[in-house]
């Protein structure tokens, strides 16, 4: 018996039967339906398709064989992909020094006959093959020969379908993977967009609306032809709360007047930190007298109902005239607010209609 040669391209054979990721997996019934029309078309008791693999054959497909794999050293096929382009025939096994003393020779399953064409892979690698194999020594006619070559090409397909379809699956699991992380990105993305737009909008230490969001909703209701008035207040003395008491209680009165003006404005126009110690009120739809008599309770809750420390501040209020730009109106409320602190402060002062 002569041990089959490795191919010259060994390394890479195996590398592109891998690719097949076929080796081992459950039978087929595609692969037995090919091994059975060519074992009828050359009328043999037992056809296989063979994979060699690095130190065995395996069986894809077979029929009238029990193994499911033997050593390559024993395998025909090992010997039939060494010439890729041909069908290998062995018309006695027992006359063919190669093949003689072969245990599947001299043992079951007897081998005397075979014929075995290469299954070659599309990019040249020889596989294995679709072989017919007979206990008794024979002969296969041209056409037999032509109609195992043929089959054998149509066993490569197979391969290459199988393969393709699994690689297919795979990507589509993957593309659905990615799709999964595209979209808990994009989630992600939104909260943190939402967030943004809501720290554009809000004073972070008192949670009131911040100057910006005023700015806009001033705009708009100027725009809207509403009667608007703008109140801005300021905390007296301020400076001394933080010089006596430190930072951090500073920041908790900011927040404890912030509070008492939600409550006291009852929701009604929008109440703004404009920045430091100074908030902004909107008002709508009130006269003078109304505005300002609304900015005397507010002062007056302030005043009474702080909790961290007492506070007092002086607000100025005006009415926004025909035509009145924001800036216009502002200005005057603001110039209302000095005349208060001017007046002696912890008091209102209304801009002249
Ligand atoms: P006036 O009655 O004239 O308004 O006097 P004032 O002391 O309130 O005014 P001034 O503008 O001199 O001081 C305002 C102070 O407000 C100074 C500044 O450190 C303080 N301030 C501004 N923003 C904050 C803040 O976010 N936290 C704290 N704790 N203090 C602040
Ligand atoms: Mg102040
Ligand atoms: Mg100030």
């Amino acid at each position: 018996m002569i041990k089959p040669q490795k191919p010259a391209n060994e390394a890479e054979r195996l590398a592109a039967l891998q690719r097949y990721a076929i080796l081992d997996t459950p039978p087929d019934s595609a692969f037995d339906d090919l091994t059975a029309i060519a074992g009828a078309i050359c009328a043999t008791p037992m056809s296989t398709v063979s994979l060699i693999d690095a130190d065995r054959q395996w069986f894809k497909g077979r029929r009238g064989l029990e193994t499911e794999e033997t050593s390559r050293d024993y395998a025909f096929c090992a010997h039939a992909i060494l010439e890729p382009s041909n069908v290998m025939v062995v018309p006695d096994a027992r006359d063919d020094a190669r093949f003689q003393g072969n245990p599947l020779v001299t043992g079951d399953p007897n081998i005397r006959f075979y014929a075995g064409a290469p299954l070659v892979s599309s990019d040249g690698y020889a596989l294995g093959t679709l072989c017919v194999l007979d206990d008794q020594p024979r002969q296969l006619a041209p056409f037999q020969i032509a109609a195992l070559q043929a089959l054998s090409r149509q066993v490569t397909h197979l391969m290459e379908l199988r393969r393709v379809s699994r690689e297919l699956s795979h990507q589509l699991n993957e593309r659905a993977w990615y799709e999964e992380q595209l979209q808990h990105y994009q989630q992600e993305l939104e909260a943190q967009n939402a967030d943004l737009t809501e720290q554009t909008r809000t004073d972070a230490l008192t949670g009131l609306a911040n100057r910006r969001a005023f700015g806009v909703a001033l705009e708009q209701a100027l725009l809207a032809g509403r009667q608007v008035a703008v109140a801005v207040l300021d905390i007296d003395h301020f400076k001394i709360v933080n010089d006596v008491h430190g930072h951090a209680v500073g920041d908790e009165v900011l927040s404890d007047v912030a509070r008492v003006l939600r409550s006291a404005s009852g929701g009604s126009g929008l109440v703004a930190r404009y920045g430091g110690e100074e908030f902004v009120w909107l008002i709508h739809d009130r006269g003078l007298s109304d505005a300002a008599l609304q900015c005397e309770y507010l002062r007056e809750s302030v005043e009474h109902t702080t909790q961290t420390l007492a506070v007092t501040t002086s607000i100025g209020v005006a009415v926004a005239r025909a035509g009145e730009t924001a800036e216009q109106l502002f200005s005057r409320a603001d110039q209302a607010l000095y005349a208060a602190k001017r007046g002696g402060r912890n008091r209102v002062v209304a801009s002249e209609e």
